[in-house]
């Protein structure tokens, strides 16, 4: 069909201001959030509810047009931006933002794909409970967004990542189909959980359309602390201590090297809050109780008298806390700062961190003369980022495989939180195995024959097609 005349018949679906075909509006939707991936796209689309969602979807499906998925585009791995070629479709949920409801009684909330992550945590606050999906692009990312890519965040060593919060969802299959499994239920074994394939899959099975998230008690208490060690083997005893001392209160275990931390120092102008080390810890615990600060009061003595820690320091107001997270949610863009750099979100088992540390900038910095090694990242749930900062003329892709082939042999995952995106995909099908691939291809093809939903997303077309 004549792009116009498709156009046409989006315009009759979603209303007359739900379509974007001005090239300078459409700029935003095509490039991503670090502006390393840009598209371009035959129009975006805005439904404002469910059935125009359905509907978009027939006609594209009808018409063998494919469609891209957009939340809130802060998605690091290129996920949500069109390929080159302007035959693409952007399907933005950014009108279908409602909260549906919130029960207090069963602590859930019902959420359309496109509201902000901020607004749903700030909805369940307001209701006196906790929406424990928490990371520094809270602001921008969207509930459609944050599932589709199974975020992460901060908190994961207590709340689990974005899946565990999911109750219900209701989805848009490839065919257009609506599936509404928007139920409230803690417990739901009849039959196949057939959410968890819309979770984490980037938009390359379904559009998630809407949500039943699981809220949590509202914390009253919080101490925030922030640590000297030594080495990172000194960090994970730190980790024990805390686990052992303050135990299921601890929220947030975040390690970072000294190098990570002096960026943060001289490009912001930050003081350190203690005494300079080769690693630091963030450690933050929040609980309905009281106590917690006496908690980390003898956590502090226990590992200051096994020398496990050098320094510490617990913050004493909101405001400090503040400026102790502002060091760790500053490392990225200082980083950025610094120079070109080569990005590994990856986890491996929290007990191999040192040692995978150790050996992969060993081999990275005997590999590539002139670069540093900018690691940092929440060692509680084993997510570490293993940045890089090269010189310009730095071969990505080997350090890329240099890093992922390490990972690999520590059992790790070469996407912790960030998902593939066009951006892994060449790293997936080469650390992942057969076995493994053909699952998944075998649920692609099930799901979205004519892989027309994100296309070149997660899985390369070579591997769906053969
Ligand atoms: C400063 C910063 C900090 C970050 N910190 C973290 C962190 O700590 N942990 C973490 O996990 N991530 C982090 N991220 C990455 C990013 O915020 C998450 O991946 C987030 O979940 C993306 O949400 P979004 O709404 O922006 O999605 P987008 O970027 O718009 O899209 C992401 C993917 O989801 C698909 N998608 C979007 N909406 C839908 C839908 N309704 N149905 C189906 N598919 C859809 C898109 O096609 C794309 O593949 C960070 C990003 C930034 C910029």
């Amino acid at each position: 069909m004549n792009p116009d005349i498709l156009i046409e018949r989006f315009l009759e679906i979603v209303g007359d201001r739900g379509v974007i075909t001005d090239p300078a509006d459409l700029e935003h939707y095509c490039t991503d959030w670090r502006g390393v991936f840009k598209g371009k796209a035959m129009c975006v689309v805005l439904p404002q509810a469910t059935a125009q969602v359905a509907a978009v979807v027939r006609l594209c499906a009808a018409e063998n047009v494919p469609l891209v998925p957009h939340g809130g585009n802060t998605g690091l791995s290129g996920g949500a931006t069109p390929d080159d070629s302007g035959q693409q479709v952007i399907l933005s949920l950014s009108r279908m933002a409602a909260i549906r409801s919130i029960d207090g009684i069963g602590e859930t909330m019902e959420v359309e794909a496109g509201c902000i992550l901020q607004v749903a945590q700030e909805a369940a606050a307001e209701s006196g409970m906790l929406l424990p999906i928490s990371l520094a692009a809270e602001g921008s990312a969207k509930i459609g967004g944050i599932l589709s890519t199974n975020a992460g965040g901060t908190n994961v060593l207590r709340y689990g990542m974005a899946r565990g919060r999911v109750l219900g969802l209701e989805v848009v299959t490839a065919e257009g189909e609506i599936v509404n499994g928007l139920r409230q239920l803690r417990k739901d074994n009849a039959g196949y959980d057939w959410k968890q394939l819309f979770i984490g899959t980037e938009g390359t099975l379904g559009i998630i359309t809407a949500a039943v998230l699981q809220l949590a008690p509202m914390p009253r208490h919080k101490a925030t602390a922030f640590i000297a060690v030594d080495s990172p083997e000194d960090a994970l005893k730190v980790l024990r201590a805390a686990r052992q001392e303050i135990g299921e209160a601890l929220n947030a275990f975040e390690l970072m090297s000294g190098p990570s931390v002096d960026l943060v120092v001289r490009h912001l102008g930050i003081a350190l809050p203690v005494g300079a080390a080769p690693w630091y810890v963030l450690l933050e615990a929040t609980s309905s109780l009281g106590g917690l600060r006496e908690g980390v009061e003898q956590l502090f003595e226990k590992v200051f008298e096994r020398e496990e820690a050098s320094d510490g320091v617990i913050a004493e107001s909101e405001r400090q806390e503040m400026e102790l997270w502002s060091i760790r949610e500053s490392i990225t863009e200082c980083e950025s700062r610094a120079g070109r750099s080569v990005k590994h979100d990856v986890s491996v088992p929290i007990s191999s961190i040192p040692s995978f540390l150790q050996v992969a900038s060993e081999a990275v910095e005997r590999a590539f003369p002139n670069v540093r090694v900018n690691a940092f990242g929440h060692a509680g749930d084993g997510n570490m980022h293993f940045n890089v900062i090269v010189p310009p003329e730095t071969d990505a892709l080997a350090l890329n495989r240099l890093v992922h082939d390490l990972v690999v042999q520590y059992g790790g995952s070469i996407s912790a939180e960030h998902g593939i995106g066009q951006y892994r995909v060449g790293e997936l099908v080469r650390c992942r195995s057969e076995p493994e691939l053909k699952l998944a291809v075998r649920v692609k093809r099930a799901l979205d024959p004519r892989n027309l939903l994100n296309p070149g997303k997660v899985l390369p077309a070579f591997l769906i097609a053969k």
